[in-house]
């Protein structure tokens, strides 16, 4: 069991990196605590695979420092780590039974005869495999056997951390569900350290108490996922949580604030201020679909927009408006009713956020959660 500290890290895959965009990683710095749940959160290509291999060892980082506890781990190979990784792909030895395959990490570590059984039976129990124990690899379906590659991952309890990459791909979406459920009660039973790639939101939020966000090699931002949902302070962290993602308003500086096409939008009194202080003409407003407020009739702080199309999803409805020719996607309760085109929406000044060369601007800090980031 670990602690797991990131120093100045970044990684290449190319021997002469020089621009950024040469980069797998960019200087990156970050502490996974020893005992945590958490996700890897990105889309494809944007370095997760990368960085779980540094972390296990698997590859070795162009510059800074992977520390376990303190210690400087960069020399040392997977085994040396103690890591457990289950990969996207099952990675089982076909001519061994399924009992075989989940007692060999026991048996490297020599653990006692009777104590592995009772492990093997143990696992094997928490991920359904006992009716196939005895049964070859080979003769496995796919889902079964990435089930006993995530068996293998899990038997062992005196690893630093167990590290998953996008481990459900190849299961069907039922089981999916159910072992992302498991793998959170198998956390709480281990307090093991245990970091889980995916590019999958809801995937990231049921498994993890905190999601790491990475965007083009780096991590945008760490947090719960409610404060990724309520304080995206990255551009690309409103539009790619959520769903759908936040709305953006390209605005304007004048004189007291922004503007939309000439339409004056207020913002508050800390916005104004950062917005001084910058020289940047990339300013956006960010309010996800959830907090825009709709209605039929204007009032004071309302403004026109008109209605291109609902959809019906079940418990909300999806509504898409214009507003001054900027398409805006509004969630609201299923009981509204449409009359017209016609309809006036309004940005609560706490949801709605500024931000200035994509990053997000005069927020007060979250609330102390007890626990340090950096
Ligand atoms: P993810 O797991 O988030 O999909 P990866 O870590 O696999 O992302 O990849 C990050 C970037 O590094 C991508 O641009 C990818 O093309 C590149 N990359 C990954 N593996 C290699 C490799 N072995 N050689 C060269 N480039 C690689
Ligand atoms: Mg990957």
């Amino acid at each position: 069991m670990a602690t797991i500290t990131l120093k100045g890290l970044a990684h290449s895959y190319q021997a002469k990196p020089e621009a950024p965009q040469d980069y797998a990683i960019q200087a990156l710095d970050h502490v996974w605590q020893q005992g945590g749940a958490y996700a890897l959160l990105g889309p494809s290509g944007c370095g997760k695979s990368t960085l779980l291999n540094i972390i296990s060892g698997l590859l070795t980082p162009s510059e800074g420092q992977v520390l376990f506890d303190e210690k400087v781990v960069n020399d040392l190979s997977p085994e040396q780590r103690n890591i457990a990784q289950v990969f996207q792909f099952p990675v089982v030895y076909d001519a061994m039974t399924v009992a075989e395959n989940l007692a060999f990490p026991l048996k490297n570590i020599k653990m006692p005869k009777g104590q592995i059984q009772q492990k093997v039976q143990e696992i094997a129990e928490l991920l359904e495999l006992t009716d196939s124990l005895h049964k070859k690899a080979q003769n496995l379906s796919a889902d079964q056997k990435q089930k006993v590659s995530m068996a293998r991952g899990l038997v062992r309890e005196d690893v630093s951390a167990i590290l998953f990459d996008e481990p459900l791909t190849v299961i069907d979406p039922n089981l999916k569900w159910k072992l992302r459920r498991k793998l959170k009660q198998i956390h709480e039973q281990l307090n093991i350290t245990m970091l889980y790639v995916t590019h999958d939101q809801l995937e990231a939020a049921t498994f993890a108490d905190e999601i790491a966000l990475m965007y083009q090699g780096k991590i945008v931002q760490f947090g719960t996922p409610q404060e990724l949902f309520e304080r995206p302070n990255h551009t690309f962290v409103g539009y790619f949580i959520g769903s759908p993602g936040m709305n953006f308003i390209p605005v304007e500086k004048h004189q007291s604030g922004v503007s939309y096409q000439n339409i004056n939008i207020p913002i508050n009194a800390q916005q104004q201020l950062a917005l001084q202080n910058s020289r940047s003409s990339n300013l956006k407003l960010g309010i996800r679909p959830e907090f825009v407020a709709l209605s039929d009739t204007a009032s004071p702080h309302s403004f026109a927009a008109t209605l291109e199309s609902v959809e019906h999803l079940g418990s909300y409805q999806l509504v898409s408006v214009v507003f001054a020719g900027l398409k805006m996607q509004v969630r609201v309760s299923e009981k509204m009713q449409f009359k017209g085109q016609e309809l006036h929406l309004s940005f609560p000044s706490q949801w709605l956020k500024l931000y200035i060369d994509e990053y997000l601007v005069a927020e007060p800090a979250p609330q102390a959660q007890g626990h340090n980031h950096e």
